[in-house]
């Protein structure tokens, strides 16, 4: 069993205190994140986590894509589709994975022990384009769905490529919702997994019962859900288990829509009846979503409590 995080992770921007950074700021060459992700990570690497993120310090999930992408503009914290969608102008979350990695390895004494590292994270096309407004171009969602996804597929190739992470991570949430068309939402996820030479992930926290069934023939190596949060989906899951069967199961199994500590007899019940339904080899715990609405101490805190559970079950 091994243990990861959906993404996001309380972060603050930094500002230059010393000579070379203040030096750097007067050229607009300091990064007033870097420091948040190297403390994000130390912190998921203190709790136990096996598989971390960069944080995901910079923003929010859509515009730290779409701001690269044209045919994309964002306006009033609004993301609207303007015109055909394009490969990205550059590399969007590279040089962050590298500095992350670069921490985990500096973390570990030179070597990154084997079954650990970070991963990369993508916002899915489904979800960017559900929560943008198509002003022209597209007479329909679904076409802009699949240029989104040709035009993030350069993202997910240069991370596979270039970091080589554990594994890629699509956050696709939009699909429990019921607004998607589960079609043009698998064709999109195969595109963005051709050739891929890393395991492919794919996060959809929401109640799952509707689409549970359509979700599992997604063509991906790891579904990631939420368990903690609501008492609906390891019934789900429990009674669907033949469904995903070869594939590994993120398993949300501390609430991330509460910012406080979970108790540690919850998650352990969760966790033994997910072993029961799929296997302690096919479990990769993390918690339901991001956590970057919760205080620094409380997220922390419910990162050890799963990794203490998941030492036990190991
Ligand atoms: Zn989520």
């Amino acid at each position: 069993m091994r243990s990861t995080v959906v993404g996001s992770f309380p972060a603050s921007e930094s500002s230059p205190s010393n000579f070379k950074d203040k030096l750097l700021n007067s050229f607009g060459a300091y990064d007033p994140f870097k420091e948040a992700i190297r403390s994000s990570v130390t912190a998921q690497l203190d709790a136990g986590v096996d598989i971390v993120s960069d944080g995901q310090v910079r923003g929010d999930m859509v515009s730290i894509f779409t701001k690269y992408i044209p045919g994309m503009k964002i306006e009033g914290g609004n993301t609207f589709i303007v015109g055909k969608i394009r490969n990205p102008t550059q590399e969007i979350s590279i040089k962050d994975l590298q500095f992350a990695k670069k921490v985990i390895k500096e973390y570990y004494g030179g070597s990154i022990p084997e079954g650990k590292g970070v991963k990369g994270i993508i916002t899915g096309p489904n979800t960017i384009v559900h929560s943008s407004r198509v002003q022209s171009f597209y007479k329909n969602k679904e076409d802009a769905i699949i240029d989104l996804a040709h035009s993030l597929k350069f993202e997910v190739d240069a991370i596979a490529k270039k970091v080589k992470p554990v594994y890629i991570q699509i956050d696709e949430p939009f699909l429990s919702t019921g607004m998607v068309e589960m079609k043009t939402a698998r064709e999109a996820i195969d595109i963005l997994k051709d050739g891929l030479d890393v395991p492919l992930g794919m996060h959809v926290c929401g109640i799952l019962k509707d689409a549970f069934k359509d979700i599992s023939r997604f063509n991906v190596d790891i579904l990631d859900f939420e368990f903690a949060g609501n008492n609906v989906n390891l019934g789900v899951l429990k009674d669907n288990a033949s469904l995903i069967s070869g594939k590994k199961i993120g398993f949300g199994c501390v609430d991330s829509s509460v910012n406080e500590v979970d108790d540690i007899n919850d998650i352990e019940n969760l966790v033994t009846e997910a072993i029961d339904i799929v296997g302690k080899d096919n479990l990769i715990l993390d918690p339901d979503c991001g956590l970057r609405r919760a205080p620094k101490d409380v997220a922390f805190e419910k990162l050890r409590l799963m990794n203490e559970i998941k030492d036990k079950y190991s």
